[in-house]
């Protein structure tokens, strides 16, 4: 039997990643992406600096290696230097960090427009930096900036600057499609030639998105025999970015057998990390680690499930660590529903269900999302019962000035208990939030960890429109979310966790 093919991923989140536009990362946040990546996503090497940036940056990646050191990760964590004699070799060396990747130039033009030197000089001064990098105890890397032109237009160059370099104890070949020019056949043909010239070189593949092609030409360049493949959570990258690390990991196991040391059930918490630390908001639809990607919508597929997994593939919610929901809303089907009542533990007859599913309907037709949280509400306005009415706010007033911190008095009934409480907060919401902790604690009622908080308005609405608050909450179970809808928007917001309330003491009771 043939044995399976392994590949390396090395991840460059942390240095190409933050090349883009508006991204840059905190030390601690640094220190934090580096860990997960290492320790739980289990990336094989990591880049995570370019040399000579800033004394900030030095001190982010000492903290990391000094932790990498004692975690045995430091081989693994990896810094672009550049052809300059000592100075990126030095300022690595004072990081803490062991890997150099050297960034020489991969094309003719680079090498003759940007340096204004020739092949044999260049090489020259690049074995310099090697010798260098060797005598202070790192091991070395190389990337051929600009090598998909190079190849394409200069392939002499390519073929010559790799010659004088492959026996200098280099460890690593990088080749970057640096301004991702290239389509997958000429991925795959341009490599096979590097690998069949040069055996015996580890090559890595280094690819832009640019075309959209990056995972098609991950691809290619690990059917082609490539060592690594480079990539980045969540595809950052300058421009339209590197290849997504979820996606190149998902294919190269799934379409081409391979085998990595990456843990899946991890890609999803991790791209949620560096969602919040780098500040751009992942697409709901980016695939494997976006918001709705295992949300079905039709209910025909909701049925499915029901019914033997008929639209189950091998991207399944539970190997990415997510569970897969159903949303509700025109397109539902009784399996939606029920998948969510499910969820909620909630029973109905068949009658009340039908009467449940029309109104579903008939509130898809007015606005564009119902959320599962909105259900037990449904079904209390279809059977026009107080069931869900544990918790009910009977007197609120808010004051906040421009310079004063905001306090809150509330009145507030939980089940048949009525309590009197204030607060003062940050803010409005903040102040009724401490306002709330009291009768809570009585009450014997914990607050899920709230995880974001979004207030808008309709598009195209005025001042005046209503606004609308979604709250992301978190407890140990699983991950939610409530809405309230209020002129106020502090009300919309004080809405949205009494739902939440109501949702839990529902549940409580049942
Ligand atoms: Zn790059």
């Amino acid at each position: 039997m043939e044995q399976q093919r392994s590949i390396q991923l090395m991840d460059t989140t942390l240095r190409d990643g933050e090349q883009t536009q508006g991204v840059s990362y905190f030390p601690q946040e640094k220190v934090s992406i580096g860990k997960a990546l290492l320790q739980s996503l289990k990336v094989d090497r990591i880049e995570v600096a370019s040399a000579r940036v800033s004394d900030g940056e030095k001190a982010a990646v000492q903290q990391l290696t000094e932790w990498a050191k004692g975690a045995g990760y430091l081989e693994k964590i990896e810094i672009l230097g550049f052809v300059d004699k000592n100075k990126s070799v030095d300022w690595i060396v004072e990081s803490g960090a062991k890997v150099i990747n050297l960034l020489t130039k991969g094309s003719l033009n680079h090498c003759t427009n940007q340096l204004g030197k020739t092949l044999e000089q260049h090489i020259e001064d690049i074995r310099q930096t090697i010798s260098y990098a060797h005598s202070q105890g790192l091991s070395v890397n190389v990337y051929l900036e600009d090598w998909s032109n190079g190849y394409a237009n200069s392939p002499d160059y390519v073929y010559q600057l790799v010659d004088a370099l492959q026996n200098q104890g280099i460890n690593h070949f990088m080749l970057p499609d640096t301004l991702g020019v290239m389509a997958p056949k000429e991925v795959h043909a341009s490599l096979s030639d590097m690998i069949e010239r040069f055996p015996g070189v580890k090559f890595n593949f280094h690819p832009h998105n640019d075309y959209g092609l990056a995972t098609a030409n991950a691809m290619a360049a690990a059917e082609a025999g490539v060592d690594s493949i480079h990539c980045t959570m969540n595809c950052l990258g300058e421009r339209a970015g590197n290849a997504s690390l979820a996606e190149v990991s998902v294919v190269l196991k799934d379409k081409l057998g391979f085998k990595l040391n990456i843990d899946e059930t991890e890609i999803h918490n991790i791209a949620k990390l560096v969602e919040s630390f780098s500040g751009k908001r992942l697409a709901a639809n980016t695939p494997i680690v976006g918001a709705d990607v295992f949300t079905q919508t039709a209910g025909i597929h909701a049925d499915g499930d029901q019914k033997g997994d008929l639209y189950m593939t091998e991207l399944s919610p539970e190997r990415f660590g997510r569970e897969r929901s159903y949303a509700l809303g025109k397109m539902a089907g009784k399996a939606s529903i029920n998948k969510n009542l499910e969820a909620m533990e909630i029973e109905l007859s068949p009658e009340n269900q039908q009467k449940l599913l029309n109104k579903i309907v008939q509130l898809g037709d007015q606005k564009a999302t119902i959320t599962p949280a909105d259900l037990p509400f449904i079904i209390a306005d279809i059977m026009e019962s107080n069931d869900f009415a544990h918790i009910e706010l009977l007197n609120c007033s808010i004051t906040s000035g421009l310079d004063l911190e905001s306090s809150a008095n509330i009145r507030l009934r939980i089940g048949d208990e009525v309590y009197k409480s204030s607060g003062h907060g940050n803010g409005g919401f903040d102040a009724f939030m401490k306002a709330l902790e009291m009768p809570l604690r009585k009450a014997k009622l914990s607050m899920p960890e709230l995880l974001d908080y979004e207030v808008r308005i309709p598009p195209g609405g005025k001042a005046n429109a209503l606004t609308e608050c979604i709250i992301q909450w978190a407890d140990d179970k699983k991950q939610f979310h409530t809405r309230g809808i209020n002129s106020n928007q502090v009300f919309a917001g004080i809405q949205a966790v009494l739902r939440m309330l109501n949702v839990r003491l529902h549940q409580r009771q049942a």
